[in-house]
């Protein structure tokens, strides 16, 4: 019976307080796979407007699976963890050749997609196609932590896996998307990482945590990360007009399979004066890049990485919000 009243409780404050978000406008398939990719690991504010602008140059999956990647790379520009957009289309072709291009709605077929865990899978299943599958994230953990009242670090794999069966028992069958979406949009805007709202709160008589008044200290913290120094010198080379760019291997630690600027060392040449600096994080990394002008030794051969692109043209390779940082000094 109180699974029902918080059910009922969450899922009318969502039907009033649900932002308007535009994958909420017509849930297909193909709009909450692109936006739960999009989703991950970045804010709603900064995928918003890549949402709009993706999804009007690849209107269908079909379009997505016939464009070639640095099409695909070049409209995910500034979201970053690039190999989401390269599964995003591996999996459209995948789609296109195994299931005639139509979204499967099986959980197994589902998770065979590339870049599709199970929390992709739930999200799809639950909101296009109103299956009952849980999902847990982020801020589902948070708020089952202090709606439950459990104890545990919101990173911490064991204590994951504690909450999707949970997340499993609660899922409702009718309305299960509006209902996953609900515990997502509640942790978004309610029940904040720092000072909940818990006045506003629509599931608080429910709440182990508020009754206890550990709101604030639940989940526990994180144990904290050191980011790891980076240092780079990118190297500046122009001819007649033409920029030398080089594809980063996928053995890269940091920004592989992406095209970049080559690294002094990698190609030989003369570093000349320092045209700019900038500082960018990636994953727990601290990277300092200083960008040089410098000029081929003569006779070398270019290799097979490095490219000569017009100068007009370099943004359209460089896509890491790395590059557009250095490009602007
Ligand atoms: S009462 Fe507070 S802590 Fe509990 S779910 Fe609501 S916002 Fe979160």
């Amino acid at each position: 019976m109180t699974t029902r009243r918080l059910q009922a409780a969450l899922l009318r404050w969502y039907g009033r307080a649900q932002r308007d978000l535009p994958w909420r406008r017509s849930p297909t398939p193909y709009r909450v796979w692109v936006s739960e990719i999009m989703l991950q690991q970045t804010t709603v504010a900064a995928v918003t407007p890549k949402y709009e602008a993706f999804l009007q140059r690849f209107p269908s999956l079909v379009s997505l699976a016939s464009a070639d990647e640095d099409e695909v790379l070049k409209h995910w520009a500034g979201l970053g963890y690039y190999s989401r957009a390269r599964n995003l289309r591996r999996a459209a072709l995948a789609i296109v050749a195994d299931h005639r291009g139509v979204f499967p709605s099986e959980f197994d077929a589902v998770l065979q997609l590339p870049g599709i865990g199970r929390y992709t899978a739930g999200a799809i299943l639950s909101i296009a196609f109103r299956k009952p599958f849980p999902l847990v994230d982020g801020n589902v953990i948070r708020v089952f932590s202090r709606l439950f009242g459990l104890r545990g670090r919101a990173k911490d794999p064991g204590f994951v896996k504690k909450i999707w069966p949970l997340a499993a028992r609660l899922v409702p069958t009718k309305n299960p998307g509006d209902w996953n979406q609900a515990l997502m949009e509640l942790g978004a805007t309610v029940c904040t990482p720092d000072s909940p709202s818990c006045g506003a709160c629509p599931v608080a008589k429910h709440c182990v945590a508020f009754k206890k008044g550990l709101q604030d200290a639940l989940p526990l913290p994180e144990a904290r990360r050191k980011p790891v120094p980076v240092r780079w010198t990118c190297l500046w080379i122009e001819k007649n007009g033409d920029v030398l760019l080089w594809r980063r291997s996928d053995k890269e630690r940091l920004l592989k399979n992406l095209w970049g600027l080559p690294e002094a060392g990698r190609i030989a040449a003369s570093p000349g004066l320092r045209i700019a600096a900038a500082s960018h994080a990636i994953t727990h990394h601290a990277l300092t890049v200083e960008l040089r002008e410098a000029t081929l030794h003569p006779g070398v051969i270019t290799p097979p990485e490095a490219k000569w692109v017009p100068r007009a043209k370099v943004r359209d390779f460089l896509v890491s919000s790395l590059w557009l940082k250095l490009l602007r000094k």
